[in-house]
């Protein structure tokens, strides 16, 4: 069975790379008939973040990327946040310390700090390994009375743990085989003084009692690895299968996106907007920003994912039916903003015309701007959607169809407003105000018609009563927008504009 977890810890919000690591795990799952989980690594309680978990679970839903086991959805390997499981770590720490692969320190902060001075006057960085642990005080060097008499005495310890020495051979299903002297690892602490495992533990007791088959995780959880496969050897575990997926890089590909890079650059890089609750600081997201979810995941499969055709348009469907580990790069994936608004662009355009207006009307009526009906702001979504890439957007495009100009561009009015304008207007109005039939068709044949026998160049007219009507010398046809906002706003525009 495959059975996958994504399990981020809750020290602030989601970055992007976050939410691509859980829709793999979510493509990867569903595609095997598999379960998805989420797990809530908070076991380090220095870097908990108030309203993290919320925003993780909040995103996750907004991508429409469901899971199947985790916080309020309790399945069979529940609980699902490492805080409510602390009780169970020890016992898997203490049996390590029986099968003499981990050992009780008692080094205390200021021993440490001085092995640490001494290596950095050496210009070396100090490793607590096979290389020196022989010189400090733990479980390998005290006798076991003297160990007990600790322990009873309750002097604080840490777990940490003893690395086979060997030449390991570990296997990445996108790196291929990977080879480690494990000589070279340090004796990592497996479980903390404050009674607390520490990830690696916990990340690893967490996977196998949650039967989890596959591993799929950021890069930077690589260098630990090593030490999560020796750790399933030294419980005697079967170890799951894992896949590291490359790094998100900056839009130059020099160096991991972050957070800093949006700021500046204007783009986000978190799924929805997030305050930090410390320092009150806001960043935006994708979701304030008006992206749709179907692109912020359009976006996401693409960055280290291709599935090797010409197609970019995926939904979540069609993702889940192409997805494979043996289609994810290994090399870092570079994020680019502007293919990032091309994927939202293709997706807002595909949008009925419906739903684009109900969401423009939502955005009029918070600007207090009156747009009649849903129906006609509907039809004006569906006139200018083909440009916008932002219900934003639509104001710039569309939002003549509710309010009259309040100014003009200046450059094209001197262009297009000569010294005999006034005059001709003046009759376009009487035409309009003549016409019966005020369909764009209608008023296309009576002053198309008007035009034709006066024997006048057309951009004399049709300049003119365009800006008059928009502003600019944009948009959708005259005729059109003329028959949208009715013959009296109209002839009220062009009027204003002769003044
Ligand atoms: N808690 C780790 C994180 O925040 C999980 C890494 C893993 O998936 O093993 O990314």
């Amino acid at each position: 069975d495959v059975r996958v977890r994504f399990a981020p810890s809750p020290t602030g919000p989601l970055h992007i790379g976050g939410v691509r690591t859980a829709l793999f795990n979510y493509l990867f799952a569903k595609k095997h008939n598999g379960t998805f989980i989420l797990r809530i690594e908070d076991t380090d309680q220095n870097r908990y973040v108030e309203g993290a978990e919320d925003y993780i679970i909040e995103a996750l839903n907004w991508c429409k990327i469901p899971y199947d086991e985790g916080p309020e959805k309790e399945g069979n390997c529940g609980p699902y946040r490492q805080s409510e499981r602390k009780e169970m770590y020890r016992a898997y720490a203490e049996e390590l310390i029986e099968k003499r692969a981990a050992y009780y320190a008692f080094d205390t902060t200021e021993e440490l700090t001085q092995a640490r001075t001494t290596a950095e006057a050496d210009k070396k960085t100090f490793i607590y390994n096979h290389n020196n642990r022989l010189n400090f005080t733990n479980s390998l060097t005290l006798s076991a009375d003297e160990v007990k008499e600790r322990l009873d005495r309750g002097d604080a310890y840490t777990v940490r743990f003893k690395p086979e020495l060997k030449t390991l051979n570990m296997y990445d299903e996108i790196r291929k085989g990977i080879e480690i002297d494990t000589s070279l690892l340090d004796d990592k602490v497996l479980f903390k003084s404050d009674g607390m495992p520490t990830y690696h533990l916990a990340n690893v007791v967490d996977d196998h009692t949650m039967e989890i088959s596959h591993v799929i995780r950021g890069e930077e959880w690589l260098p630990s690895m090593a030490l999560h496969v020796l750790l399933y050897e030294s419980f005697g575990w079967e170890r799951p299968k894992f896949a590291h997926l490359p790094l998100i890089l900056k839009p130059t590909g020099k160096g991991k996106l972050s957070k800093r890079d949006g700021d500046k650059m204007g783009f986000s890089v978190f799924p929805l907007e997030w305050k930090d609750p410390k320092s009150g600081e806001l960043s935006t997201g994708f979701r304030e920003d008006g992206f749709l979810p179907e692109a912020m995941v359009n976006i996401l499969a693409f960055l280290g994912w291709n599935p090797g055709t010409e197609q970019e348009i995926f939904n979540l469907e069609e993702l889940i039916a192409a997805f494979s580990l043996d289609k994810v790069n290994s090399s870092g994936a570079k994020y680019d903003p502007e293919k990032a608004k091309w994927f939202q662009q293709q997706w807002y355009v595909q949008q009925d015309d419906a739903v684009i207006g109900s969401a423009f009307a939502k955005a009029l009526q918070e600007q207090n701007i009156s747009y009649g009906s849903e129906d006609y702001v509907s039809m004006v979504a569906g006139m200018v959607k083909e440009r916008a890439v932002f219900t934003e957007d639509l104001f710039e495009l569309a939002g003549f169809f509710f309010t009259a100009p309040s100014s003009y561009d200046e450059k094209n009015a001197k262009k297009a407003w000569k010294e005999d304008t006034n005059e001709i207007m003046s009759q376009v109005v009487q035409i309009i105000n003549d016409t019966e039939d005020d369909s764009a068709a209608g008023l296309s044949t009576a002053i198309k018609g008007w035009i034709a026998a006066q024997e006048m160049g057309f951009g004399k007219v049709m300049m003119p009563l365009r800006l008059a009507l928009v502003g600019s010398l944009m948009g959708p046809d005259v005729f059109e927008i003329a028959s949208m906002i009715g013959k009296t706003e109209t002839v009220n525009r062009i009027e204003t504009a002769m003044e």
